[in-house]
């Protein structure tokens, strides 16, 4: 086949690539976060502590080397490094912050992460200064995973050493995809050299778990190239690959091109021939010996990786946001910082208040984000809500479990529910048959 394998029909469908977010990651939908509810989180932090209850970090790196094309995330491309150093300070004391609080006392992160952004952006010696200021402030001797983003082209040896010697566990790096016009197109900043020479420092660094991020249908994709990325993946064998279908959110530059252009469709593949891209990913992988243990991951050895930062968050825990624009939740409330780079700085310096939305979400509301979430693991056990929740899943969802079960979405096996392959690759559109009503039509923003 030619790189004209996959063309782009002049007419658009439904099942184009429009613009908006499309992946369901938390619940009640973003746009009912609201101001109103700031207070409680003030108010929960001054409560008691729940004692052993789980604990994660979340820590935002707002740098990039340079703004992919397809990007959607409070980044920063243009910082120096006293704007990085006055950064760092802020989150530091975001951290002092919450660890005064009585409902932090005496707890300790079991998982920790850092997002961004690019936390590789940043160099060997700060991440070992501000990694050491974290552990002095909340230690992180029961941190069962320390997991770490890197875009590969900022690596060094010397950093991923660094980054091994403070504690990371698992480390991901934003491959997307092995083709150099791809990576340029997209704009993204590294180029295959880059991943090849990172994923062998890793290696040498004895990094427990390398994770390979990819992305199926980026700007100029084609069937002969995506067969050739899942070659290259296996030649690297890492221990899990997560695979993305690409998504044109509003405030990506990809929009901005289409909204130029009057187009709705974003100029990417369709959504079944992503969803294709996917499939013919997972089943290249479990002939070599992986397993598909999400919508979107295969790992090598199920048993020996695990994913406490998606398993934990998703089953409820508690875990402290640092950063700009970071998203936590805690005690049932979730929360946003302020999303701008100078306020956000600013308003840690002046010890001023820097949660810019929030919601307190009742119990109903915390067992549908769990029971939707969970479902993109690609299997439920009715029991779990059943004895956490008090709610009988089957029952609630009667029409829906045998709609699904009748259209052979999903089997059930005595307590597990198991959705098919073809469904859990598109799992987030069925999803929004369990929100509460008010929430059917909303926005994921
Ligand atoms: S590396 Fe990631 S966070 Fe940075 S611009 Fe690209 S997609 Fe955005």
């Amino acid at each position: 086949m030619s790189d004209s394998t996959f063309i782009k029909p002049d007419r658009e469908t439904r099942e184009d690539t429009k613009a908006g977010n499309y992946f369901i990651a938390n619940y009640p939908p973003f746009s009912f976060w609201n101001e109103k509810d700031i207070p409680c989180v003030d108010s929960l932090l001054n409560s008691p502590s729940p004692g052993q209850a789980p604990l994660g970090l979340y820590y935002h790196v707002p740098f990039c080397r340079r703004r992919c094309h397809f990007c959607y995330f409070r980044v920063y491309t243009d910082k120096n490094s006293s704007d990085v150093r006055r950064y760092l300070d802020a989150t530091i004391k975001e951290l002092e912050k919450y660890s005064k609080s009585p409902y932090l006392a005496g707890r300790k992160p079991k998982f920790i992460y850092f997002g961004g952004g690019t936390p590789s952006y940043l160099s060997a010696q700060q991440l070992t200064e501000l990694t050491n200021r974290m552990k002095d402030i909340l230690p992180w001797d029961e941190a069962e995973e320390v997991t770490f983003e890197c875009e590969p082209g900022t690596l060094t040896e010397k950093k991923v050493q660094a980054i091994r010697d403070f504690g990371v566990t698992r480390l991901s790096l934003g491959i997307e995809n092995f083709s150099d016009r791809i990576l340029e197109t997209n704009g993204r900043a590294h180029r295959s050299g880059e991943v090849f020479r990172a994923y062998q420092w890793a290696r040498d660094a004895g990094i427990e778990n390398i994770n390979i991020d990819l992305i199926a249908g980026m700007l100029e994709e084609t069937d002969d190239n995506w067969s050739e990325c899942i070659e290259r993946v296996l030649e690297l064998s890492p221990d899990c690959v997560t695979i993305y279908q690409m998504e044109v959110p509003f405030n990506t530059t990809i929009y901005q091109t289409m909204k130029g252009e009057g187009k709705l469709s974003a100029p990417v593949a369709d959504w079944p021939t992503k969803r294709r891209w996917v499939a013919e990913a997972f089943s290249k992988l479990e002939e070599n010996g992986y397993s598909v243990t999400s919508t979107c991951t295969a790992v090598k050895n199920p048993d020996q990786t695990k994913f406490q930062y998606r398993d934990q968050l998703w089953g409820g825990a508690d875990m402290v946001a640092l950063g700009v624009a970071s998203f936590g939740h805690l005690g049932g409330i979730h929360y946003q910082n302020i999303t701008q780079f100078e306020e956000y700085c600013k308003s840690m310096e002046q010890e001023k208040p820097i949660v810019r939305r929030a919601l307190l979400t009742t119990e109903e509301e915390r067992f549908i984000r769990e029971f939707i979430l969970q479902w993109k693991l690609g299997a439920v056990r009715p029991s779990y809500f059943l004895e956490k929740f008090g709610i009988d899943a089957g029952a609630r969802y009667q029409g829906i479990i045998d709609d699904w079960e009748g259209k052979g979405i999903l089997t059930k096996h005595s307590d597990l529910w198991i959705l098919s392959r073809d469904a859990l690759l598109r799992v987030d559109s069925l999803l929004h048959q369990f929100f509460l009503p008010y929430h059917q039509d909303a926005r994921y923003v």
